[in-house]
């Protein structure tokens, strides 16, 4: 990001870490500063894989949009969407459905900034500042209004985003979501688990991300299973990314296993 614009006057705080900004710096973005890409080098000595891992987690991104807008979705809510980087949503919706409607939500400031300018020519996407912890502050966005029409069947993505979520929230924010959600309505996500992983690597993550407003918690199958109560998850399931729908037409690296996806369908 370009230093000599002082963060603070955009709401950008830099005195912590960021995880917007950590995960841009994964994906050898430039939007970062200093104290972001401390907190990714703690991130990387408990874990190699961290960059691979958001690529395969990019990856699965897109496959999941495309499987979604080939079932015949043409709006899409993108909430913790990030920063832009390569193969954004409503890039990858738009090959399929040249009138995708893509609405991005996040709620740091950074991704608004940007956003913006990469969203300014494109009337059929927007971005929105809001909480996914406060579904009504999302789905009652007018941006989110403006684009998404619920008597449709919307694509909800929540890409590396669950993991914030804590128990006590989980039940409410997925259900709000859920009950705004016509028939036929798709969602995705991504979460970070501990199957298969030293719990000193587990928890040497989660204690970077404790320094962040924004923990993570790193969880086993059956508990990231709960997050699609209420829907019929399309095959092959909940599974580690690498394993959801691989394409030979769009490579992902070289798989991490520290990451489950899926898509659900509302019935
Ligand atoms: N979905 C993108 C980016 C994941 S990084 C991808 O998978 O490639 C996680 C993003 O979620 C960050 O941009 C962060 O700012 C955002 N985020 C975290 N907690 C959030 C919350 N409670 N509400 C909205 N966005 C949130």
């Amino acid at each position: 990001m370009d230093e000599q614009v002082d963060p603070s006057s955009l709401g950008i705080d830099t005195s912590k870490p960021s995880v917007a900004r950590m995960y841009d710096y994964y994906l050898d973005g430039k939007d970062n500063y200093q104290v972001d890409r401390e907190a990714v080098d703690r991130v990387a000595q408990a874990m190699p894989e961290i960059r691979r891992l958001a690529w395969e987690n990019r990856a699965f991104l897109r496959r999941a949009v495309r499987y979604m807008a080939r079932q015949g979705i043409r709006q899409f809510i993108d909430i913790g969407s990030g920063l832009p980087t390569v193969g954004n949503t409503h890039e990858v919706a738009q090959e399929i459905t040249p009138d995708a409607r893509v609405v991005y939500v996040d709620n740091d400031p950074v991704v608004l900034v940007h956003g913006r300018a990469l969203l300014a020519r494109d009337d059929n996407t927007a971005v929105a500042t809001a909480d996914m912890r406060d579904p009504a502050s999302v789905l009652e966005h007018p941006n989110t209004t403006k684009l998404i029409d619920f008597s449709e069947p919307v694509g909800v993505l929540l890409i590396a985003m669950v993991h914030f979520l804590t128990e006590e929230e989980r039940p409410y924010v997925m259900g709000s979501l859920r009950d705004a959600l016509p028939s036929g309505s798709h969602i995705t996500f991504t979460h970070a688990t501990r199957d298969g992983h030293p719990i000193s690597t587990v928890e040497q993550i989660e204690s970077v991300y404790a320094m962040t407003p924004t923990p993570i918690y790193i969880r086993e199958r059956a508990e990231i299973a709960r997050f699609f109560d209420g829907y019929d998850l399309v095959e092959p399931g909940l599974v580690t990314v690498d394993a959801w729908r691989p394409d030979p037409a769009d490579p992902a690296p070289e798989a991490t296993y520290w990451i489950y996806g899926g898509v659900g369908r509302k019935p």
